[in-house]
């Protein structure tokens, strides 16, 4: 089973694959492996955020960011093969940072790549869940 989940969650699970999912991780994730197809970064390394795509971003991110995944649906196959049947926690940032707390405080939910990551997850039939702070706080686009 994959869990989408928190770098903070994923820290205290047991008998987990810990991986990195985000464009960087924290100190204490350093020897986790990272899942390059996951960032959310262009070809040319620079970061894909919210805030490019406008006053109604959700739906356009999502959107970009599915067209990236697909581009990347090679590596997205060749990773499944190697993950999709061990018990794994793919991690991000999100809901501790700044941003996403602000957008908790604000809208009482946050924003993150991983929304997109479980569409391309559930496209290709693999078996994952979100973490709790994902499952619950994470808004969808
Ligand atoms: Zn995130």
């Amino acid at each position: 089973m994959i869990v989408l989940t928190s770098f903070k969650e994923a820290s205290v699970m047991k008998n987990v694959v810990k991986l990195g999912g985000a464009r960087w991780g924290p100190p204490f994730a350093g020897g986790w492996p990272e899942v390059e197809w996951m960032k959310p970064k262009r070809k040319n390394g620079t970061a894909v955020l919210l805030r490019d795509f406008g006053s109604d971003p959700l739906v356009p991110y999502h959107d970009y960011m599915l067209d990236l995944y697909r581009e990347r649906w090679p590596a997205v196959r060749r990773w499944l093969g190697e993950y999709a049947e061990l018990d794994v926690a793919v991690a991000c940032w999100c809901p501790n940072t700044k941003t996403a707390r602000a957008q908790i405080a604000n809208f009482g939910t946050f924003h993150c790549h991983m929304g997109v990551v479980g569409d391309v997850l559930t496209a290709a039939g693999v078996a994952w869940e979100y973490g709790v702070e994902h499952e619950t706080m994470m808004v969808r686009g």
